[in-house]
């Protein structure tokens, strides 16, 4: 299904595209797709409509193993790990332009099986997977070794070594670039990879396994296993000779993920998990509006399923009721509609385990602060798992809605008076994944900016990203870094060798 966007856009097309699709429903092992041993599947479906899109491979450990040793014996063959960087930068970047060229088919398979909009994976989630590859392909050859300053006689040489067999396993919430933000620069780096999309969306990632090869990535250098976390994900964690774990996704599973490690072979494991980001607004912002609707957008985009999502606002007291006033209006904008439909605001919520847990938290906030806008969960067409923009106010610092990661398009305001006190209601959270401030003044952003412990800090805007710049978070948020060249510290080894005379 290769589209151009212009073909593209409309409501129709989208419909039109999404009746005609046919996703790859097998696992992805050595090249080859292939059911579960077991013979088991799992039902992919739809949270719009509750239609069952395909019933897909519900693979487990004795898959797992059949990947692992594909990874391995590829790893070893020297066909990925031992070419030419020239050549892994041929292959990625041409996996970038495949993304691109089959970037509708790709988006309609995110939104159909976890609920975002088509127009949003399209736009976003597809070009920044797509140049994620080439970003990572065009950084192969450019990267050298060192040579340490050693006395005479002696020659030391420090190059980076791909560690081998990479297990990946990543959440559903932007399914395509989660995994192009493990596997780029796990390949880049000349590993293989075992990787387990998340059971609520897999079907993106198996059409990847299947564009890589046409790229020209050997068979078995990339793996993907659908299944569940309790048995695929957690045999990956376990397994003997899987040399790093890089894992996105909760804080509670990325604990598992430290245990598995420690009962097994010891692996290296990366950790990026969750958030409760605050998004801070003082009286001396230039333009409140544009603060209110990148507030808006900063909790209520891709349904608040965003692990950068900035759920905590703090306002100047001074402003509040101004600020709330244009939240509330701007957060019309994200009324939610069938996520094929390019007019809709917002789409629907990845299942009925997270739409209940959602409703849950509006019920909680209702108990504890005051409803300005939202709570509902509406139909669309008569069916889905649809949530209104949720904004509460009064919300109080020791409030469960203030302080744990809801995950959803639930935003909740604070009050503050002083920026001692802003920094102190920021700062107190288990997590430190991302920080946002708002401010005229060039002092304050730095001051401020410079306290806030988050691994990301967005100066009058929100959730900036790049591929050029880190992402990660301190704390519970997790360790390590995606994205930049600081990923390939995360897929390599140092090595040192002496040579002397
Ligand atoms: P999750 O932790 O439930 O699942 C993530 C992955 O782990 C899935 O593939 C799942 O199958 C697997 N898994 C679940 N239980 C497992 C177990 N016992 N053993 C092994 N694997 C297991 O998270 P989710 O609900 O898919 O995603 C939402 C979470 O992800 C949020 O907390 C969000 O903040 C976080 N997230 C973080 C980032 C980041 O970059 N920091 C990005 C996106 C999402």
């Amino acid at each position: 299904m290769n589209q151009p966007s212009a073909t593209v856009r409309g409501y129709a097309d989208w419909q039109r595209l999404a009746a005609d699709i046919s996703p790859r429903t097998h696992a992805h092992i050595g090249g080859r797709f292939t059911p579960a041993r077991s013979g088991k599947t799992f039902a992919a479906v739809n949270p719009a409509t509750g239609a069952v899109i395909a019933d897909v491979a519900a693979c487990e450990a004795a898959d797992i193993d059949d990947a692992v040793r594909a990874a391995r014996a590829a790893f070893e063959s020297g066909v990925w790990s031992r070419v030419a960087p020239a050549e892994r930068k041929r292959v990625l970047c041409r996996l970038g332009e495949l993304i691109a060229v089959h970037g509708a088919e790709l988006a309609l398979l995110d939104s159909l099986n976890m609920g975002k909009r088509v127009a949003d994976a399209f736009d976003i989630d597809v070009p920044a997977a797509s140049s994620l590859f080439c970003w990572y392909g065009e950084a192969v050859d450019k990267l050298s070794g060192e040579v340490a300053a050693t006395d005479p006689g002696n020659l030391a040489i420090v190059t980076r070594e791909p560690l081998g067999v990479v297990g990946a396993v990543v959440p559903w919430n932007f399914p395509l670039d989660m995994v192009a933000w493990k596997v780029a620069p796990a390949l880049a780096a000349g590993n293989s990879v075992v990787l387990k999309p998340a059971e609520q969306s897999p079907l993106s990632a198996l059409r990847l396994a299947e564009l890589a090869l046409e790229a020209g990535l050997p068979p078995g250098v990339l793996n993907v296993l659908p299944g569940f976390g309790e048995t695929a994900g957690r045999a990956l964690g376990l397994h003997p000779d899987v040399d790093v774990l890089a894992f996105t996704g909760s804080t509670a599973v990325g604990k598992k993920f430290l245990e598995y490690a420690g009962q097994s072979n010891m692996k290296q494991v990366w950790l990026e998990c969750g958030g409760k980001s605050p998004n801070l607004v003082f009286e001396d912002t230039d333009d409140l509006d544009l603060a209110a609707r990148k507030a808006c957008f900063g909790i209520f985009f891709n349904q608040g399923e965003v692990c950068s999502a900035n759920s905590r606002l703090l306002v100047q007291r001074s402003i509040h009721d101004a600020f709330v006033e244009r939240l509330v209006a701007h957060a019309r904008d994200f009324y939610p509609g069938d996520p094929l439909d390019p007019a809709s605001g917002m789409g629907a919520i990845v299942d009925q385990v997270q739409h209940a847990r959602v409703r849950e938290w509006i019920e909680r906030g209702r108990q504890s602060a005051t409803l300005a806008a939202g709570g509902g969960a509406p139909l669309v067409n008569g069916k889905g798992l649809f949530v209104e923009p949720t904004i509460f106010v009064d919300v109080k610092p020791g409030d469960a809605i203030a302080r744990d990661e809801i995950f959803g398009p639930v935003l909740s305001v604070l009050a503050f008076d002083t920026e001692d006190e802003a920094v102190q209601l920021a700062n107190d959270s288990i997590y430190g994944l991302a920080a946002s401030l708002w401010t005229g003044s060039l002092a304050r952003a730095h001051r401020v900016s410079g306290r806030l412990r988050a691994g990301t800090v967005s100066v009058n805007t929100v959730d900036a990203l790049s591929a050029q710049t880190p992402f990660g978070g301190f704390g519970q948020s997790g360790f390590g870094r995606d994205l930049s060249l600081h990923a390939l510290d995360k897929y390599t080894g140092l090595k040192t060798t002496w040579i002397t005379w």
